[in-house]
């Protein structure tokens, strides 16, 4: 089935030169402005517009429409790299705006020389990449560009047929990008103009490597490149070698750790057997505020659905188990409001553009530092901000202690009243009965069926890695 998310109907003719249509321009005042912590400023006077970057009239008019008023510290520094034809490394925490500071230049040039297949963007994620896409829409809307996204998990069909008309650009998870070009007749790369690695870091994590290598190697080696990543590594060090030619590093973190300063970093340590009346007292003292709740294991994401269920609180379930479609579903009514409580694995914790997240709670500690700052990058965005709460039992101090220790700073304890926490623990204890009882009952449906190794689409958690599940994450 085709993804819900909105999108924007554009002129298929694609021969058809891009137009600049003219909008009257808005007044620009100050809402994100550029980090005093860049640690390579570009300029001493930092831009106020984007048209101090050098962004055309029509672009600066389609940022308006999408009320972003003022560049962001990593759209300010790269954006005039990128206008003046350089390859970028991009280190930016997520919520940075990093989309559209790779976005606009690329707009920009296809503005200029208008081809098909102009740019590529590669994404480790399904989700991330609609989210890139309706980003390079929205910003291009006033020029007509045409987006196509060939990821996993989607029949291969309408996607073949999406890109025999010739898009501007086609934002890709790399394992589905090569099945197309290795078996898509008359899909070609060979005049891509732009390439972009979006969460890089995080396409090597998922063993995107060896897939990479092979796009890069189809890739003309006469074009512009630019990649982003959250957070920088040894590993990422080979594939700038291969990709990028000089490139210029723009970095709006001084530490690859570094999480943003309006961002509430909290911890409680409490008995691993009281976390769901933790839970419990910490979504009542957040009502009606928008949180994402972050659990280990897809198990334990329906666990708590189910828990929350039985105490009346409603919230939505976003793991790698749930088919395309209903995964773009569960995102869609949690951005449109209908949900305030998101309980997802860390397949939501990377490069979704979730607005206005209040909360993050960390139920379950995540693996590793890097995916803690990834997690907690869901709130603080763009100047908002926002509170994180791990729950740190006696079985999780060492991966806590390595987490403050990448943090380079002790974070507070949350002071939760331990009698006030513990009103809730008799009507807890009954919602936790109900919610083992509703997961015995899913799994003897499931069983009943025949078994689930994943759904129609070849996602399921625990089948064996195809190339095509690769971008659907673990969990
Ligand atoms: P990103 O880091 O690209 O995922 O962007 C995070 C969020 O910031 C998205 O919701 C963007 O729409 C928004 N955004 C990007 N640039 C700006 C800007 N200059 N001003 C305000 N919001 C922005």
């Amino acid at each position: 089935m085709a993804p819900t998310l909105k999108k924007r109907k554009l002129s298929p003719e694609h021969e058809k030169p891009l137009k600049e249509k003219t909008l009257p321009k808005p007044a620009n005042d100050a809402i994100a402005p550029a980090s005093e912590d860049d640690d390579e400023p570009t300029d001493t006077a930092t831009p106020k517009t984007f048209a101090d970057l050098g962004v055309t009239e029509s672009l600066c008019d389609a940022c308006a429409n999408l009320d972003f008023k003022t560049p962001t510290a990593i759209q300010a520094e790269s954006i005039p790299i990128a206008l003046s034809g350089r390859d970028i490394i991009g280190l930016a925490e997520t919520g940075s705006g990093k989309t559209a500071a790779f976005a606009l230049p690329i707009l920009q040039e296809l503005l200029d020389k208008p081809q098909p297949m102009f740019g590529l963007v590669l994404a480790p994620t399904r989700e991330l990449a609609y989210q890139i896409s309706q980003q390079f829409e929205a910003l291009g809307s006033l020029i007509n560009v045409r987006c196509a996204v060939i990821v996993g998990g989607m029949d291969m069909v309408p996607q073949s047929i999406a890109l025999a008309k010739k898009p501007h650009i086609v934002v890709a998870t790399p394992g589905r990008l090569l099945d197309h070009l290795e078996n898509t007749k008359g899909f070609s790369l060979a005049k891509l103009r732009y390439l972009v690695m979006d969460e890089a870091d995080r396409l090597l994590d998922l063993d995107f490597g060896p897939i990479l290598d092979k796009i890069l190697q189809v890739l003309p080696k006469e074009r512009h490149t630019m990649l982003f990543s959250a957070t920088m590594s040894t590993k990422l060090d080979s594939l700038t070698r291969a990709a990028l030619h000089n490139p210029v590093r723009v970095s709006i973190s001084t530490s690859s750790y570094q999480t943003v300063k309006n961002l509430k970093q909290k911890y409680v340590f409490i008995p691993h057997k009281f976390k769901d009346v933790y839970l419990i007292h910490f979504l009542h003292t957040f009502t009606g505020q928008t949180c994402i709740l972050f659990t280990r294991t897809i198990k334990e994401t329906q666990r708590l659905t189910f828990l929350l269920h039985a105490l009346g609180i409603s919230s939505i379930p976003l793991h790698g188990q749930l088919d395309q479609s209903a995964r773009l579903g569960a995102l869609n009514k949690f951005r449109a409001g209908s949900r305030d409580i998101l309980v997802a694995t860390d397949v939501a914790a990377r490069g979704l553009d979730i607005p206005s997240v209040d909360l993050v709670l960390n139920y379950d500690l995540p693996p590793d530092s890097k995916t803690y700052v990834h997690r907690v990058g869901r709130t603080a965005r763009a100047g908002k901000s926002g509170v994180a709460i791990s729950i740190v039992t006696q079985y999780d101090v060492e991966i806590y202690l390595r987490i403050e220790k990448a943090l380079g700073k002790k974070l507070d304890e949350y002071p939760a009243d331990r009698d006030e926490v513990m009103i809730f623990s008799e009507r807890v204890g009954e919602a936790q009965r109900v919610a083992i009882n509703e997961i015995k009952a899913q799994d003897a449906k499931q069983k009943e069926r025949g078994g689930r190794g994943g759904g129609k689409s070849g996602i399921g958690g625990g089948r064996k890695r195809t190339r095509d599940g690769m971008d659907a994450e673990e969990g």
